[in-house]
């Protein structure tokens, strides 16, 4: 069941979600060579704590940290570790924040340093592909409008959509219905988007083949191929007067 939120329930996503566009922003500069990816997640964890939020993900499902932090191969799910930062890698993150109960989820592909021009092509693409996708989020349309306007885009420009994961609702849970998949699948319109519908929309897009594995430590999902993976997600409403976005500054 698809839950819809009350205006004063958006409100409150608001505010979890501005606290991760916050907390983006910031790691958008912290992040350079020599970090570790155990700084990153130490550094969320304050952040959100310090804004009175909590951060979703610690413990969900048991994930042991408050973000996924997913370098280059790695698509998602990447767990906090010693492993430091390069110059020329791309680094994911994605984190969630909850504020009176309510989730928000959001995600960013990061150049460390001087990237390569096939990775910038990859992270403008897939973020240019969240944008679209959003676009689609109105009244009376359906999930899968969302997920061809982000997949011909992708395709487009010759990458490829990862398509064992998905975006998703959010709301009291960090993940509830519907599925959003970045791909059309015959026959599966999905839901007709209603207002006060609360959906987490998140291409994940690799520059190479778009099969991918899950590692040994039962978390980190990675290329098959080993080629590049970028991730953008915004938690956005669906209102009478269009999308609007609740993790953005
Ligand atoms: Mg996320
Ligand atoms: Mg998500």
């Amino acid at each position: 069941m698809v839950i819809c939120k009350t205006p004063e329930e958006i409100d409150i996503m608001k505010r979890s979600g501005r606290i991760l566009a916050e907390l983006l922003n910031e790691l958008s500069k912290l992040i350079r060579p020599g970090i570790t990816t155990k700084d990153i997640d130490k550094y969320a964890e304050e952040f959100i704590t310090s804004k009175g939020a909590s951060p979703s993900f610690k413990g969900l499902y048991g994930f042991p940290a408050s973000v996924c932090v997913s370098i280059n191969e790695e698509v998602v799910h990447g767990i906090p570790g010693s492993r430091r930062l390069v110059e020329g890698d791309i680094v994911s993150i994605d984190v969630g924040a909850e504020v009176e109960g309510f989730h928000c989820d959001s995600a960013m592909t990061f150049p460390v340093g001087t990237v390569s021009k096939r990775a910038m092509e990859l992270m403008r693409v897939t973020e240019d592909s969240l944008y679209r996708g959003i676009e689609q989020a109105r009244v009376g349309m359906r999930i899968a409008d969302i997920s061809r306007a982000i997949q011909s885009h992708v395709e487009s420009k010759g990458f490829s959509i990862v398509k064992a994961l998905s975006g998703h609702g959010v709301g009291r849970k960090l993940h509830e219905e519907p599925a959003i998949p970045n791909f059309v699948i015959r026959g599966e319109p999905g839901p007709v988007l209603a207002e006060g519908m609360t959906l987490a929309i998140e291409p994940m897009v690799n520059a190479g083949s778009p099969e991918v594995k899950t590692l040994a430590d039962n978390w980190t999902v990675v290329t098959c191929d080993s080629s590049l993976s970028a991730h953008f997600e915004h938690t956005i409403a669906v209102t009478r007067d269009g999308p609007v976005i609740l993790t953005a500054l």
